[in-house]
């Protein structure tokens, strides 16, 4: 038994590229592991002596229990400490924290899956558990954007991926031998033609990405609480103490980051909330 608030010890076992500032770390337990995780959920990673941030889990749902996989992006010094970990390395981390996407309740149903940037990596779960057990969904669309085609993540498991779904990738600048599309989510999102009356959408990246994504959904027939956004704010406690994650009445440690869209829409639109 872990406590939520007590860092265990994980080591990196191996760590990918991914692109230019981003890399995947599996982390193994050098100790107790931490219990089975949701697609959607985050950790709490910390590299000793410089902090701690959240991080989104990316592995695979049907991994043995207590081992993960998280994709880090460089952008400050607690990322940047993560991102350049190299094997052997020991890390802390907490949790799984937060309600995840809830991919079985979409079992019966079209999915949609819209990913900006390193938006992807909480989506990477949904996809596999999806492939895991795709003859229970319908039609599944992955729609994911990227600014140039170098910074995609899992470039390599697309392959893999395409045969059982349909995958749409643009990007805001093309390089030489781009065959693929050039701009936002929201083009290809509003050609991929017909859903099923019952279809989930799951979305992560930007918010004004996540936003105008919702809103071409809407405009597809889809409903507000049909429409799951993973939302980040500023996490530090991670068991809903601190309250520096709060977003109106919600403290998105607890009650996300993956909220309904319904329930996400009219806080989103109060700027600075
Ligand atoms: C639920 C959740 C899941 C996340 N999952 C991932 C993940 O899977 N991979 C990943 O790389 N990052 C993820 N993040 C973002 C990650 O927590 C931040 O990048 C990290 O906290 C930055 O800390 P730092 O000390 O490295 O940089 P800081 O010095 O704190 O920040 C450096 C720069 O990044 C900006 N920044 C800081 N935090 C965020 C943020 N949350 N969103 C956007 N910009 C930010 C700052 O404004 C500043 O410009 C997630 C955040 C949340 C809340």
């Amino acid at each position: 038994m872990t406590e939520p608030m007590l860092p265990v010890p994980y080591r990196v076992e191996r760590r990918t590229v991914q692109t230019r500032d981003t890399a995947t770390l599996r982390l193994v337990p050098a100790g107790d592991a931490l219990p089975r995780f949701r697609p959607g959920q985050f950790t709490m990673l910390y590299a000793r002596g410089i902090g701690e941030v959240a991080i989104s889990i990316s592995g695979d749902p049907s991994t043995e229990d207590g081992v993960l996989e998280q994709t880090v992006r460089d952008v400050g010094a607690v990322s940047h400490a993560l991102h350049d970990a190299g094997p052997g390395t020991v890390l802390g981390v907490r949790g799984p924290f937060g309600r995840g996407w809830d991919v079985e309740s979409a079992r019966g149903g079209d999915v949609v899956i819209v990913a900006g940037g390193v938006g992807l990596a909480p989506l990477r779960p949904v996809v596999l558990a999806v492939l895991a057990d795709r003859a229970a969904y319908g039609r599944v669309v992955l729609v994911a954007g990227a600014r140039t085609p170098g910074d995609f993540l899992y470039r390599d498991e697309f392959a893999a991926w395409e045969p059982s779904i349909e995958v749409r990738r643009t990007v805001d600048q093309p390089a030489d031998g781009w065959t693929g599309e050039v701009g936002f989510v929201t083009e290809p999102l509003a050609s991929v033609g017909p859903l099923a009356a019952r279809t989930t959408a799951f979305l992560c990246g930007p918010e004004p990405m996540m936003r105008f994504s919702a809103r071409v959904l809407l405009r597809a027939g889809l409903a507000a609480t049909d429409i799951r956004v993973s939302l980040e704010r500023n996490m530090q406690c991670g068991t809903a103490l601190c309250g520096h994650c709060q977003l109106g009445p919600l403290l998105l440690c607890r009650d996300g980051p993956v909220v309904k869209y319904a329930e996400a829409e009219p806080l989103l639109l109060v700027r600075e909330l």
